[in-house]
């Protein structure tokens, strides 16, 4: 390893104080980290929402709800329950190994890497080092290099509140990135595209890195013939359009049932001008990151339309403040059917029985979210055990993120592992078996394996 590379000497800084930390680092030490993390981000709050305003314009209100409020909530649920999680668990003695104590005792992992995205820059980089600090672990923190002034605040927060032999933030994009993941970190933690996840699994192949990969790609939305369409169009408006769609688990399109395409079309633009009344001049709407990203979405839609797809409300905006589109008849051809969308643009497409909108669902990789509006309880339940997905909403969008006792996490091509919670915890956790003898030796095992013996073991 270099000695001279900044980077690599973080690395060592933390890796050589890991054996150390195993004595020090307990449960009341644990909780200390934690409570001055809640107290920075309480401290820094107007600065956070500077923060997030320069870098895309995220208004206020969605700043406290999707960026600061989980990470509090996240922080005093885990200080709750982490005396329970690291508690050893006994578990039964079987007759094989008679005379001995079984104990599952949890242990951190060591020196741990997190790489996060920019779409919610501050949750996603800080949310999984509460797990990480609560398992005890140290950490190298890379947030994302597309929204510079949230991350040097969280560079800025991170070394005031932690020394960097625990907790340490290294800014930079891919390069940056690509350096890390060469070193021999004991878990990565990477939030993420599909494909950079793929690259991230294939460094970690070679050090043999554990990894919890949160990814993405299209989560389908499902409208039974049953649904409440007004509500379900409120849900689909605000899960779709918070973030200007740029969430990781926003409904990507929508499958409607034909016998209520019509009323639900009509019950969206209703919902879609009661959120956002004030349409491109809403101050509740969200910029799109940057301008690369804009284009890539006007280009998507102007495709679709030239292509022959209709649209419902909306349309073609100029620069990173995009309405609110919904969109119709779209085709496998275009991009919008193609590619995960990450922006305000929610295609409408139509089914006409259950078994032919769970096949078109399998037919794409396993989502992160599924989504299903229907009050008639048999339809939903033929959904969730007819499909694969990370999670599952039911006539609701996006709130299976923040529940506390559930695990977040995807499904192969949407993820691996999980987050959040006890399941964050053990993502950044060894559970070690210990097996105790208390008196004798187990008399079968050792030789001379007589007549007897071996009569006993049936040879
Ligand atoms: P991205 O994969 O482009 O970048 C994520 C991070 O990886 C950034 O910090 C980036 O600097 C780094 N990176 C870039 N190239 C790298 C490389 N070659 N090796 C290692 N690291 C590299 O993702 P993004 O554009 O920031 O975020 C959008 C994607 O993230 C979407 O697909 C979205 O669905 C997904 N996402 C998933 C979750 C989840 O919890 N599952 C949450 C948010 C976003």
């Amino acid at each position: 390893m270099d000695g001279g590379d900044p980077v690599a000497r973080l690395f060592h800084l933390q890796s050589s104080g890991a054996a150390a930390r195993r004595a020090t680092f307990g449960l009341t030490e644990r909780r200390a980290a934690l409570a001055r993390l809640a107290d920075a981000i309480r401290a820094r709050q107007a600065e956070i929402v500077a923060a997030l305003a320069t870098d895309f314009g995220k208004p206020e209100a969605e700043v406290v709800l999707t960026e600061i409020l989980p990470l509090l909530q996240e922080i005093a649920h885990t200080s709750r329950h982490l005396g329970r999680w690291m508690r050893p668990r006994r578990v039964r003695a079987g007759l094989s190994a008679f005379g001995t104590s079984a104990q599952i005792v949890t242990e951190p992992k060591g020196t741990c890497l997190i790489i996060a995205p920019w779409n919610y820059p501050l949750n996603l980089a800080l949310g999984p080092l509460i797990s990480c600090l609560a398992a005890g672990n140290s950490a190298i923190l890379k947030p994302s290099e597309l929204t510079p002034a949230t991350s040097a605040l969280i560079a800025d927060i991170v070394a005031e509140t932690f020394a960097n032999d625990l907790v340490a933030v290294v800014e930079g994009g891919k390069e940056v990135a690509e350096a890390l993941l060469a070193l021999p970190f004991d878990h990565i933690f990477f939030t993420g595209s599909p494909e950079v996840g793929s690259r991230v699994m294939a460094a970690a192949a070679k050090t043999l890195a554990s990894v919890t990969l949160e990814l993405g790609g299209k989560s389908p939305c499902i409208i039974g013939p049953g649904a409440d369409l007004a509500q379900a169009a409120k849900w689909i408006a605000f899960g779709k359009f918070t973030n200007a769609g740029q969430t990781c688990i926003a409904p990507d399109h929508v499958l409607v049932h034909a016998s209520v395409a019509a009323p639900f079309k009509a019950a969206l633009r209703h919902a879609i001008n009661r959120l956002y009344p004030g349409g491109l001049a809403s101050p509740d709407l969200t910029l799109v990151i940057n301008d690369r990203h804009a284009q890539r979405l006007t280009h998507l839609l102007g495709e679709a339309l030239d292509m022959g797809a209709r649209l419902v409300t909306g349309g073609p905006s100029r620069g990173r403040r995009i309405l609110p589109t919904v969109i119709e008849a779209v085709t496998p051809e275009m991009g919008l059917d193609r590619d995960e969308i990450f922006g305000p643009i929610l295609p409408l497409l139509i089914y006409d029985d259950l078994p032919d909108a769970l096949a078109r669902i399998a037919a794409r990789p396993k989502p992160l979210a599924l989504y299903m509006f229907e009050k008639d309880r048999g339809l939903v339940e033929q959904v969730i055990a007819g499909s694969t997905s990370g999670s599952v909403g039911v006539n609701l969008t996006m709130l299976q993120f923040s529940h506390p006792f559930l695990p977040f996490g995807g499904v192969n091509r949407s993820g691996l592992g999980a987050a959040h919670g006890q399941w964050g915890f053990r993502a950044f956790s060894h559970e070690k078996a210990v097996l105790r003898n208390r008196f004798s030796p187990v008399p079968l095992l050792f030789p001379p394996y007589t007549a007897r013996v071996r009569r006993l073991i049936a040879l």
